[in-house]
């Protein structure tokens, strides 16, 4: 049925770079003008559900968040099944702030002990065919949870790097300590055993990079790649360097996970008056892979939701352009995978 969903939307081809991969300002202005690509009906934004919505029977809640930069004290995480990071949750990807995401990212049994059981609570008050009224508290009580244990009740944490990450990128590691002239002042003094398997300091999630997982029968796939930008981690030219990247990505992706986000969603920049997403990345989600759940940040100023009418794009940024975590997560229902 997967197959024919697809067929039904239009057979699917191998992407190829894009004419106008290189300028992305102009590639939307050429699509949008010659091709309507990017208009409405099939294209708008969506306005992000309320954290204390109830959750249908038979769905799975992902709770969406990218761009926290250390900077997770004061952000208040919604009730919700599945975890999603896209990237940018450091400043320079050091191991002391990777240390802090992770016991953020805790999951502590006092917390969740509490937790559930105000989850049988909203439970049984919907059986009854009562108004999801606990569901608000319940949202509360994360935050009231968290004072207790200090962590995240999540069943599931999915989390990939972004170009802050820095110690992430092996390879831009290596170049970075090599050169006499540091532009990333602290992350260029790290000795290569203080870095080289700070991966393993995320103990509290499931880390994707080019790599995938199926949880609940959803197929979630991740990655940190973004066009160039000042050199920092993860970075690479537009055209065929990151389409080879989008090239690993599974066609039976249901849910795929970011760091950049794809040309024409939530991708302008005011003060550039430009468009910065990515082409191929773009025509990779519409043409190939058509996930149900695109999730994404990198762009602060792009945070919200949008729909080409078979994707839905999350840009969960928490920072704004000025680094404050002021974007509240935002969380999305998919129907349950029929298992069979
Ligand atoms: P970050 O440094 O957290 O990756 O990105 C922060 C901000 O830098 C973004 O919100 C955006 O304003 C700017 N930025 C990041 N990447 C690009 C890019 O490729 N082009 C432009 N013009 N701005 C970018
Ligand atoms: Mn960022
Ligand atoms: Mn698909
Ligand atoms: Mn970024």
């Amino acid at each position: 049925s997967q197959a024919q969903s697809h067929a039904q939307r239009g057979s699917r081809t191998a992407v190829e770079v894009d004419e106008y991969s290189t300028n992305p300002t102009q590639a939307f202005t050429f699509y949008n003008i010659n091709q309507g690509r990017f208009q409405p009906p099939h294209v708008h934004m969506v306005d992000p559900m309320p954290h204390d919505t109830p959750k249908p029977p038979g769905y799975t809640r992902f709770v969406c968040i990218s761009d926290t930069h250390s900077r997770t004290d004061a952000i208040q995480m919604p009730y919700g099944d599945v975890f999603i990071h896209a990237g940018d949750f450091t400043e320079l990807g050091l191991p002391s702030e990777v240390k802090k995401f992770n016991d953020w990212l805790a999951l502590g049994g006092s917390s969740m002990r509490f937790f559930s059981q105000l989850l049988f609570l909203a439970g049984s008050q919907s059986a009854l065919g009562g108004r999801w009224q606990p569901l608000k508290s319940l949202s509360m009580t994360v935050n009231a949870a968290r004072e207790v244990g200090g962590t995240l009740p999540y069943d599931i944490k999915i989390v990939i790097a972004g170009n802050h990450e820095l110690t992430f990128d092996q390879e831009f590691m290596a170049d970075l300590i090599k050169q006499d002239f540091y532009y990333f002042p602290s992350a260029s003094k790290l000795k290569p055993e203080n870095y080289e398997n700070v991966q393993s300091l995320l103990t509290n999630c499931i880390y994707l990079q080019d790599s995938e997982v199926t949880v609940r029968g959803f197929r979630i796939y991740g990655s940190p790649w973004q066009p160039w930008y000042y050199g920092w981690g993860f970075n690479l030219p537009r055209g065929q360097a990151l389409l080879d990247k989008w090239n690993q990505i599974p066609d039976n992706t249901d849910i795929l996970v970011t760091h950049c986000p794809p040309l024409g969603f939530l991708d302008w920049v005011p003060k550039k008056m430009q468009r910065v997403g990515c082409m191929e990345l773009l025509n990779t989600v519409q043409r190939r892979v058509q996930p149900k759940l695109h999730v994404f940040g990198h762009i602060h100023e792009g945070y919200g939701m949008m729909t080409d009418g078979t994707t839905t794009f999350v840009n969960a940024s928490a920072c704004t352009v000025n680094f404050l975590p002021m974007n509240p997560p935002i969380v999305f229902d998919l129907p349950n995978p029929r298992t069979t």
